[in-house]
Formats: structure tokens, C-alpha cells, sequence
């Protein structure tokens, strides 16, 4: 084990912790951050960004997260290959267990590991992602100017996405797998009232259609009380079934609210609920989910593990 007491360690390289490394770095704090198994993050399975400030035509999500990084590597961010498999936050220095790697020892932590969509499973998800395939209707919506769409899901995310994505669509089709939405009142009356909306009720989606050339063309759904099979045309395809923070290795060392996100300790900071731990991104952000709020988050982090780091020194 190396013998370092780092002054912050990152866990993740999404926009959360890439930024923290920005700012932690040129605080002279010499951060050492932990890549994982999706190095860049969440936007490096989708294709244009649009939505982030400072890029008037838009970017590639892979290219933006590239960025980040050289930014995070031009003042001085140490990089790990690897997965943080488990952590200690009983007493500083903190340590995190590197699959395949080195201990890691520090007096700070920030956690950015962000959360992960759930997706249905099927082989035609993984392979139409990015060419119609998506998670986000925020990111992606704005590319369905006049085509059908479909959201699969029931809750209060599938009647959202269905919302926004009906200012752009021509039509959009609910698909869940009841007759009955998880969703709440208010949201079910305006998805019902808005015309462009229709539900496709107790169906489950078996396949999507299309290429990554042509995109997606449509979904074979099947009615789980008939057992029929019928075609759904649509040349995007949104799912809507929940999301998952990347928190497990945390329980018991942090507090986590039962949905597996972070609870902040002091709201509107990134304090989580052991001194010197902090938190950016979607690991504890359940409502925006988006890049900038990620990398803005992520700066807080930094900022308060600089202080943190400075009432040490009393
Ligand atoms: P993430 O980007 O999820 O990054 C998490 C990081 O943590 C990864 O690097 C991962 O490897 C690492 N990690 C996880 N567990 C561990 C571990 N145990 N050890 C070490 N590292 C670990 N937002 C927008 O604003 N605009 C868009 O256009 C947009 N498009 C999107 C398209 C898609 C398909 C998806 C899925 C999301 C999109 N989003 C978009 C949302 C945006 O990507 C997220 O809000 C943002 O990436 C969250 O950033 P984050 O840094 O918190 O986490
Ligand atoms: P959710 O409430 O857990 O709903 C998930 C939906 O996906 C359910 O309808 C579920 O069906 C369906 N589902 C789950 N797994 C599935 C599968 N494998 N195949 C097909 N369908 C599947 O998740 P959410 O909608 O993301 O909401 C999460 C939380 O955020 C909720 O508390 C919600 O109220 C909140 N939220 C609030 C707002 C808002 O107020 N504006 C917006 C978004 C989210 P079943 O119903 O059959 O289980």
C-alpha cells in the first residue's frame, strides 16, 4: 500500500468529478481521482449535447467529457484506472480499495459517482443507444421534431419525459406494463388531457426496430393480459422506469436515503453525513440529473473539502 496521505480523493469522472478535480487542482490540493468503469461519465454513451452552456452548436457527450479531463489534467489531477470496490470513512486518513490497484489514503473524499438509469435488458436497447435509444427526453427530446415516440414506464418520470417530449413529437405512446399509473394525480390528469399523449396499457416492450443507420423505426410490444403482439411505429424510444445511484459501497459508511441517493447533510452544501465526505452529481440528486448541475455540484465539493482541509490545520 502506498504510504501517500492524499489531501482529497475523487471517486468518478463524470462532469461532478471531473470538475471537483478542476477546482480541487488548481487549489493546489493535488487531487487523485478514481476513473471507474465509465470513465467520463453518463455522457459518453449519447451523442450531441445541447444543453451545455459555453458550446452554441452543440457537442459530442464523448468529446465534452474529453475536455473536462485535459482541463482536470492541465493543473495537475492524478488519474486511476479503476473501480473503487469498497471504502473506509470510519477515521481519517479515509481509505478506498482500488480493484486491480494501489489503497488509497486521504483526508477528504468527494463521491461522484453518479446514477444509472434503468434500462429493460433487451439486446436492442444496448444496441440502438444514442441513434433513438434514450434515458433523458430533457437531452434528447429536442431531436423528435415531428415523428412519434415511445416512453415505457409509469411513474412519475414516464408522464414528465411524455410531457416534454409532446412539444416536440407528433405523437407520443406511453407503454407500461399495468392498467394503472404509479404516477401521481396531477401528473396522470395532465398526461391524460394532453392530446398528443395515448397509453398503450398492460404491454411490455419485447423489441426495438431499427439500425444504426436508419435509427430507431419502432417497438414490437406485447399485451401481458392477451399475450398478442402488435408493432408500434416510432423513430425514438425513451425509457422511464427509475433511476439507480452508484452508491452501494457507501452503506453503512454514509447516510443514504432508501432509494440509494445521498442524504446532504446541510442542504445546499455537499456535506454528507460524515465530516470530511462530500458529494457532487447525481449520487445524490434525484430531481435534475443533468451535466451542468453535475459540474456544478462538483464544484461546491471542492470548495467545501478546501475548507474542510483548512480547519485541520487549526
Ligand atoms: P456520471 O456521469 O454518472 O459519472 C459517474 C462516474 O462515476 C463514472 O465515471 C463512473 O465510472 C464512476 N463510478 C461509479 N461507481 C464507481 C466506483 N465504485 N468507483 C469508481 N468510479 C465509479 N445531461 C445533460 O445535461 N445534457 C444532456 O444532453 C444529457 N444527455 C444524456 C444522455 C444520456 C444517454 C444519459 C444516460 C444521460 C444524459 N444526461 C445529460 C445526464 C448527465 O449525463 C448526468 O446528469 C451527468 O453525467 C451526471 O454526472 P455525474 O458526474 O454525477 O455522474
Ligand atoms: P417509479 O415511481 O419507481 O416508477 C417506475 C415506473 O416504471 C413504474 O410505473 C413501474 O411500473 C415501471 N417499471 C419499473 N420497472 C419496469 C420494468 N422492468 N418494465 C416495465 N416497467 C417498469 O420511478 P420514477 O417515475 O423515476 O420516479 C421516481 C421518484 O421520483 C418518484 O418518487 C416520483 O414521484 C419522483 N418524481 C417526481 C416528479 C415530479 O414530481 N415532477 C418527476 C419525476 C419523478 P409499476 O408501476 O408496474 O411498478
Amino acid at each position: 500500500m502506498s504510504e501517500k496521505i492524499h489531501q482529497v480523493a475523487i471517486i468518478g469522472s463524470g462532469p461532478a468529478g471531473y470538475t471537483a478535480a478542476i477546482y480541487a487542482a488548481r487549489a493546489n490540493l493535488e487531487p487523485i481521482l478514481v476513473d471507474g468503469m465509465q470513465p467520463g461519465g453518463q455522457l459518453t454513451i449519447t451523442t450531441e449535447v445541447e444543453n451545455y452552456p459555453g458550446f452554441p452548436e452543440g457537442m459530442q457527450g464523448p468529446e465534452l467529457m474529453d475536455l473536462f479531463r485535459k482541463q482536470a489534467e492541465r493543473f495537475g489531477t492524478q488519474f486511476v484506472m479503476g473501480q473503487v470496490s469498497k471504502v473506509d470513512f470510519e477515521s481519517r486518513p479515509f481509505t478506498l480499495e482500488v480493484d486491480g490497484g494501489e489503497d488509497i489514503k486521504a483526508n477528504s473524499v468527494i463521491i461522484a459517482t453518479g446514477a444509472s438509469a434503468r434500462w429493460l435488458g433487451i439486446e436492442s436497447e444496448k444496441a440502438l443507444m444514442g441513434h433513438g435509444v434514450s434515458a433523458c427526453a430533457t437531452c434528447d427530446g429536442f431531436f423528435f421534431k415531428d415523428v412519434p415516440v415511445v416512453v415505457v414506464g409509469g411513474g412519475d418520470t414516464a408522464l414528465e419525459e411524455a410531457s416534454f417530449l409532446s412539444r416536440f413529437a407528433s405523437k407520443v405512446s406511453i407503454i407500461h406494463r399495468r392498467d394503472e399509473l404509479r404516477g401521481s394525480k396531477i401528473m396522470q390528469k395532465r398526461a391524460f388531457d394532453n392530446p398528443k399523449i395515448e397509453f398503450v396499457w398492460d404491454s411490455v416492450v419485447e423489441e426495438i426496430l431499427g439500425s444504426k443507420e436508419d435509427g430507431v423505426t419502432g417497438v414490437t410490444v406485447k399485451n401481458v393480459k392477451t399475450g398478442e403482439t402488435s408493432k408500434i411505429d416510432c423513430e425514438g424510444y425513451f425509457v422511464a422506469i427509475g433511476h439507480k445511484p452508484n452508491t452501494e459501497i457507501f452503506k453503512g459508511q454514509i447516510d443514504l436515503h432508501e432509494n440509494g441517493y445521498i442524504v446532504l447533510a446541510e442542504p445546499g452544501t455537499s456535506k454528507t453525513s460524515r465530516e470530511g465526505i462530500f458529494v457532487a452529481g447525481d449520487a445524490a440528486d434525484q430531481h435534475y440529473r443533468q451535466a451542468i448541475t453535475a459540474a456544478g455540484t462538483g464544484c461546491m465539493a471542492a470548495l467545501d473539502a478546501e475548507r474542510y482541509l483548512l480547519t485541520l490545520e487549526d
